[in-house]
């Protein structure tokens, strides 16, 4: 056996760490520069050496190139193409970080549950076992009026009765408003919620996928509820630490290394890529929806598989990094903003040790989208100066807008299975079936379960 994998993001590499750590060396291909994909370390530099080829599609820039827009600091910073969290109940992505080489203890800030909208709202899991916190976090959340706490717990109550399992999925906003969340509820606690996990405004977004979060997160063990942010880059917290397990277990990874087509060639597959073609006995696509649906296009069995990933629509994530004096710093590591453009505030030096650097989200579609790159960051700034009183100016700031950074994660959504009308072809990604929003972890689960279909073949 010679599995090929296309795409050295996380469910790529999940892939090829789960079949080389079972003794099938794999080959993987990465048309990037570096590993990573969606969720990757991004070096920025003084403008002058900045490389805007580094900057792989979906990665945006302002219009005109951006160049000479940017004011970035003198020495080579690394970036994340987005603030990421990991929640405690991502349990395969911890366990195959680990598998890989890294230890969660040192990679990660983490926080038991709290979730605070500066000024206006605090929900924080006492110390008590599940699923208690959750339903005393929720009696103890302030900002709320005891109706709208027991409010919240009974909906939690009524989501354990039904196993948080919907007869038929429908928006969540229409489960919210069926159980009685008023819009304040909506606004401050389940909206920021469904906004954060599902990439999606809980107007448009599946109640069942909503659920499936809650189950997991906060009606799990205490610890599932748990937020984990990253110390390090993206790119080296897993995919780069794979790629070295995967080397050391007589396998390949190759960046700068797109395939271009998929061919079909009795019982093997042949990859062409620029470099020249190989031929393998099974092929992962783990590559972006665009590009799997593209090289599945060309192949007639496969492309009834391309029309299905067309079909799925996408939502944006924006991150603005401004970098203020050193001394500047949130009061906690992790705090959102009620009625602001900026949905939530990372405090990079209480996470990572890079001082004064904060972190702005704002996920899903939104009037942001109509904005300059440059105005949004002002705009972002003027937040905190109002809601936080940070009068410093930035001394550079950095936007970072992925256009199609998630599938828009809608009620009863088709999404693609892991194996295809080829036995030897698998598709994986945090888009293809799967219980999970487009995730870390969704995406990590599809690369151990086509692993798991060829380890089948393997050992029956
Ligand atoms: C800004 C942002 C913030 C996010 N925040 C969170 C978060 O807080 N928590 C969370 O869990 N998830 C978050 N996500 C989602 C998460 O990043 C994704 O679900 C995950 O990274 C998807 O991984 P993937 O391997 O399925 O796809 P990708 O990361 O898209 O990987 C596909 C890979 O294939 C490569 N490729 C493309 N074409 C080819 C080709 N022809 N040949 C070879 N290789 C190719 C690409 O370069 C890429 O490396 C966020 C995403 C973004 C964009």
């Amino acid at each position: 056996m010679n599995p090929a994998i296309i795409g050295g993001g996380y469910a790529g590499m999940a892939a090829a760490v789960t079949l080389s750590t079972r003794g099938i060396p794999v080959t993987v291909f990465e048309s990037a520069k570096q590993l990573g994909g969606r969720a990757r370390g991004v070096l920025c530099s003084n403008p002058s050496e900045y490389d805007d080829s580094t900057l792989a599609p979906p990665f945006q820039l302002p219009p005109g190139g951006g160049k000479g827009k940017r004011l970035l600091p003198e020495n080579h910073l690394i970036l994340d193409n987005g603030q990421h969290i990991l929640l405690g109940c991502y349990r395969h992505t911890l366990k195959l970080i680990e598998q890989a080489g890294g230890n969660i203890g040192d990679d990660f800030l983490r926080l038991p549950l709290q979730l605070t909208l500066h000024n206006r709202f605090e929900l924080k899991a006492p110390a008590l076992p599940a699923p208690l916190h959750t339903l005393a976090s929720l009696m103890r959340a302030r900002g709320l009026s005891l109706a709208q706490r027991l409010s919240a717990v009974r909906f939690m109550l009524a989501l354990r009765a039904m196993h948080f399992q919907l007869p038929r999925d429908t928006a969540a906003l229409d489960l919210l408003r069926a159980h009685s969340q008023d819009d304040a509820l909506i606004r401050l606690l389940w909206e920021p919620i469904c906004i954060a996990a599902l990439n999606t405004p809980a107007h448009k977004a599946s109640a069942q996928v909503l659920l499936n979060v809650l189950r997991d997160s906060l009606n799990g063990a205490r610890s599932d509820s748990d937020i984990l942010l990253p110390r390090i880059n993206f790119s080296t917290l897993f995919p780069e630490r794979a790629a070295e397990h995967v080397r050391q277990r007589g396998g390949k990874v190759f960046t700068s290394c797109g395939v271009e087509a998929i061919a079909p060639q009795g019982e093997q597959i042949e990859l062409l890529a620029a470099q020249g073609s190989q031929r393998f006995s099974h092929v992962i696509c783990a590559a972006s929806p665009a590009v799997s649906a593209r090289l599945f296009r060309a192949v007639p069995q496969l492309a009834p598989i391309a029309a299905q990933i067309e079909a799925l629509s996408f939502q944006p994530i924006t991150t603005i990094y401004l970098q203020y004096p050193e001394s500047v710093r949130l009061p906690q590591a992790m705090l959102g903003l009620d009625r602001c453009f900026a949905q939530w505030l990372f405090d990079r030096g209480q996470i990572a040790g890079q001082h004064g650097l904060i972190a702005a989200v704002i996920s899903a579609e939104g009037p942001h989208q109509e904005w300059e790159q440059e105005q949004l960051a002002q705009q972002v700034a003027q937040e905190l100066r109002e809601q936080l009183g940070i009068t410093a100016t930035p001394l550079w700031q950095q936007v970072i807008a992925e256009k199609r950074a998630t599938f828009s994660c809608e009620p009863g959504l088709f999404r693609p299975a892991h194996t295809t009308p080829l036995s030897n072809v698998l598709l994986a990604g945090d888009y293809t079936a799967g219980d999970y929003p487009a995730t870390l972890e969704g995406a990590v689960r599809s690369g151990i379960q086509c692993a798991e279909e060829i380890l089948q073949e393997s050992h029956p």
